[in-house]
Parts: C-alpha cells; sequence; structure tokens
C-alpha cells in the first residue's frame, strides 16, 4: 500500500521505502563486520518487525537464524503502557548465542530494556539491538541501539510493518498518522 491510497489519513511522510531499504543495506554491512564468525540468531518482535526482519535479514550475507517473539506493548492505543508480557515466546534455546534483537522503533526503550535483561538472564553471550526508528523518548531510557535506521520526532507513526488497530501496517513509507484518525477512534 502506497502513501496515495490513505493519503487523506496520514500527514507527512517521514522515510521512503527507498531510503529504509538503503539504510538497512547499510546497516547489514555493518552487522557482517561486526559478526565474522558467528551465526548471529535475529529475533524480532512482533509483529511490527516483521518488515524490518524481512528487508533486513535479506540484506545480509552472512548466516543467520531468525525466530520470534510477541509482547504486549501499546494495544490500540497511542501511549506507552511500560507493561510487558510475553504472548509469544521464542522456540530456540538463546543459551550461548549471539542475539541480535531485530525492532520497528524504540519510543520510551521500556519494552527493549526488559526484554534485554529478559534474553542476558536465559544465558545469551551478548544481545544487540537492531530498530529501523528512535524517537527523542529514547534518551531517558539506558537503550542505546548498536544499530539505527533513523531519528524521527516525536509523533504517532504507520507504515513498515507499524500499525494503529492492526491498519497501516502494509504501508511502505513510514508517514505520521493524522491525528483526526485516532481521534475519531475515541
Ligand atoms: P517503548 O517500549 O519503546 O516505549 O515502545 C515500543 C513499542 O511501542 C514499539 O515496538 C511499537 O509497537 C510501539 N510504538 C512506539 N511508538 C510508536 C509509533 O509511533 N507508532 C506505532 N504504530 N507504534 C509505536
Amino acid at each position: 500500500m502506497r502513501h496515495s491510497d490513505v493519503a487523506d489519513q496520514l500527514d507527512e511522510v517521514l522515510v521512503t521505502e527507498e531510503q529504509m531499504l538503503a539504510r538497512l543495506d547499510e546497516l547489514a554491512r555493518e552487522v557482517e563486520r561486526d559478526y565474522v564468525g558467528s551465526v548471529p540468531l535475529l529475533i524480532g518482535v512482533l509483529k511490527g518487525a516483521v518488515m524490518v526482519m524481512a528487508d533486513f535479514a535479506r540484506a545480509l550475507h552472512i548466516p543467520v537464524t531468525m525466530d520470534w517473539m510477541a509482547v504486549s506493548s501499546y494495544g490500540n492505543t497511542t501511549q506507552s503502557s511500560g507493561v510487558v508480557r510475553i504472548l509469544k515466546d521464542l522456540d530456540t534455546d538463546v543459551a550461548g548465542r549471539d542475539v541480535l534483537i531485530v525492532e520497528d522503533i524504540i519510543d520510551t526503550g521500556l519494552t527493549l530494556a526488559w526484554l534485554r535483561e529478559n534474553l542476558m538472564s536465559r544465558g545469551a553471550k551478548s544481545v544487540r539491538i537492531l530498530t529501523a526508528l528512535r524517537k527523542p523518548d529514547a534518551v531517558v531510557s539506558d537503550i542505546v541501539p548498536d544499530y539505527l535506521g533513523f531519528d524521527i520526532p516525536n509523533k504517532f507513526v504507520v507504515g513498515f510493518g507499524l500499525d494503529y488497530a492492526e491498519n497501516y501496517r502494509h504501508l511502505r513509507d513510514v508517514a505520521v498518522l493524522s491525528p483526526h484518525v485516532y481521534a475519531d477512534g475515541e
């Protein structure tokens, strides 16, 4: 789906599909250099990271394995709850593995701070973080991504896997959701 298909529901485009693919390609080169001799386990956080994972993993020229977790974060609202709950756990044993968490967006970083601790406590050898997007509030947590796509302003965005009430995930670009869309739904 393209911006023009839902232009009345969106404000500005912050990152185009082309920009995102080019940046993920650059990050893939960095990851290849950093994981020489290792087969990292990429862990995607469902559902938002599906598109990032698909494009990033396919840009890589090193062997990796992939797994998925689902944790609760926002529900259908646009405010972070800070409450993290595992909805779907990994199938893979992370003990001794170099883990690279693949995320769509860091807002407060609360979700990732919790997830990083959780994976370390299971015996992961290392845990690094790749995120496609980061918002300014991330500075309040101690979560610093090892690989960052783009810094964006503190606005609610959709597309490239990110949803509002399960909609817009298949939008190719990252765009600001027009506030009238969620104001109407409350
Ligand atoms: P955090 O724990 O970093 O505050 O929240 C991270 C999660 O909140 C993300 O994985 C994503 O699910 C959700 N989130 C944060 N900001 C946005 C946003 O602008 N748009 C959408 N659709 N989800 C967001």
